[in-house]
């Protein structure tokens, strides 16, 4: 890895060196949680060296270590009626800033490394939200797809029958990831509420009749677009006409479309996990509306949209490349939205070669950590996740403030309160990489200002 600080020959390379060495001691089997911790670490040296408290205070040694790890079995009964044994987790990272907050995902990919690392990642993320919310994520090796809406239901309900007992509305404050949409808050919140006895804002992505928020299920996608729309200002741009790549189908993929479309650009692929489609006419509103309706209530993949719109391509994912060729279509801008490290250096390269000048990412760590060298070192407009996706838990943020309230705010005033924070997001970069005299680099930026706030509430509170 070669970003800033690990190509510099100072006494903090050699600090990260060690003290990398035992975080990979102490977590051996978790690489995305490694790739997560030195991917920050690697951004501090500035910081580190205008407040040496943090070195003294121990600071890094305790922020990469959750406060707490929850692990549990989650029995469930199929509809042929097996019993069957899932996974659960809830890693409750950082309350530094504010209660534990952050997703549950539900896919056959989960496993300690993939929470932690998303676990940590939320920390900063929810700091740069400006709002009160420490950070935290769980989920289950369990695969919603192919399942019927009851095996989910059960499932969900047995998932909430340990999780309740750790969370609560000012304790922990679980929402939606992958695998975890609508449907399956709604079997959780039930269940809760049952077990509770309580009507609480205890998880948000709730429906808009039972405490849900206007413009929760478009935060992330839209305020991803934002961010992009921020950085495009920079240089006096705007996505008028701009070709761009998203990948994924779900809940964040829709939403970048969808915003793209608005602001006047043109999106031409879309994926899944079965492979991509490349759509030159443009994914309009209208073209968006058939994959959401796919997607969301017939649960269908992304090849059928060649049978509603033929002109378009389907090309299967073939992991036997050593590249995704999704990304080297041409285009202006890229928007990751299915997965972590979905784009590798290769990747990167393509992109570059195809002129591609702003990647913002809706998905968490979608890209590799050469991939990232590959976007700083070339000086394009890259907006990385725990900046550019940071809109879906500000809204979440914005839910647990209308649930104390028992308020609901208009939709024009939650999407304008959404813009605003991811301006202050970008800015918040901005202004730490011009601090630490690495302007454009929004990587460092971000992990800076999102860690300054955590660690400075971590000193004033003690050794907790
Ligand atoms: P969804 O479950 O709604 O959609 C996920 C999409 O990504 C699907 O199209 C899925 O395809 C695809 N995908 C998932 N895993 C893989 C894989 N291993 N390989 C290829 N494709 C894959 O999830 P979201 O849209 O909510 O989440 C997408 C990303 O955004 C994740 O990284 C998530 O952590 C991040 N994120 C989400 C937020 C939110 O508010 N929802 C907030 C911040 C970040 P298939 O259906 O075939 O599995």
């Amino acid at each position: 890895m070669t970003t800033t600080c690990c190509r510099s020959t100072s006494p903090y390379s050699q600090f990260i060196q060690d003290f990398m060495g035992g975080v990979t001691e102490r977590n051996p089997y978790e690489p995305e949680f490694l790739q997560a911790v030195q991917e920050v670490v690697c951004s501090l040296e500035g910081v580190m060296n205008s407040k040496p408290q943090y070195l003294s205070g121990n600071i890094l040694q305790r922020i990469v270590e959750p406060e707490r790890v929850i692990h549990f079995r989650v029995p469930w009964v199929n509809d042929a009626g097996e019993v069957k044994v899932n996974r659960g987790y809830r890693i409750e990272f950082n309350s530094a800033i504010g209660p534990y907050k952050g997703g549950l995902r539900f896919h056959p990919s989960v496993n300690l490394s993939i929470l932690k690392f998303l676990g940590f990642e939320q920390v900063f993320k929810n700091s740069l939200t400006t709002l009160p919310m420490g950070g935290g994520k769980g989920g289950a090796d369990f695969n919603p797809k192919g399942k019927s809406d009851g095996e989910v239901m059960r499932f969900c309900q047995s998932f909430m029958s340990e999780l309740f007992r750790h969370i609560g509305p000012d304790t922990d404050i679980p929402a939606g990831d992958i695998g975890v949409g609508a449907r399956e808050i709604g079997y959780m919140f039930g269940e809760y509420k049952k077990l509770t006895n309580t009507f609480v804002g205890v998880l948000t992505g709730r429906g808009l009749e039972w405490g849900g928020s206007l413009i929760r299920p478009e935060a992330t996608g839209y305020g991803c677009v934002y961010f992009a729309a921020e950085m495009l200002a920079t240089r006096g741009e705007t996505f008028e006409g701009k070709t761009c790549l998203v990948s994924g189908s779900g809940n964040v993929a829709q939403f970048t479309c969808e915003k793209i479309n608005d602001l006047g650009g043109k999106v031409v692929t879309l994926s899944d996990s079965s492979g991509w489609i490349f759509d030159g006419d443009g994914i309009t509103p209208e073209k968006l509306a058939w994959v959401m309706d796919l997607k969301n209530n017939r649960r269908g993949r992304i090849s059928e949209y060649l049978t509603q719109f033929p002109n378009a391509e389907f090309h299967e994912r073939n992991d036997s490349l050593d590249h995704n060729p999704m990304w080297a279509v041409d285009a202006d801008c890229a928007f990751p939205s299915a997965t972590q490290n979905e784009i590798n250096a290769t990747d990167a390269d393509n992109l570059l070669r195809n002129n591609v000048c702003v990647v913002s990412e809706g998905a968490n760590m979608p890209s590799t950590a050469e991939a990232q060298n590959v976007f700083v070192d070339a000086g394009i407009l890259y907006g990385p996740a725990k900046a550019a996706n940071a809109g879906g838990v500000a809204v979440s943020g914005f839910e647990m403030a209308q649930a104390s309230q028992r308020l609901y705010w208009a939709r024009e005033e939650v999407d304008d309160k959404l813009r605003q924070i991811m301006s202050r997001i970008h800015q918040q970069c901005v202004d730490a990489s011009n601090e630490f005299g690495i302007e454009g680099n929004y990587v460092d930026g971000a992990n800076i200002a999102g860690f300054v706030k955590v660690a400075d509430a971590m000193m004033a509170q003690g050794i907790v």
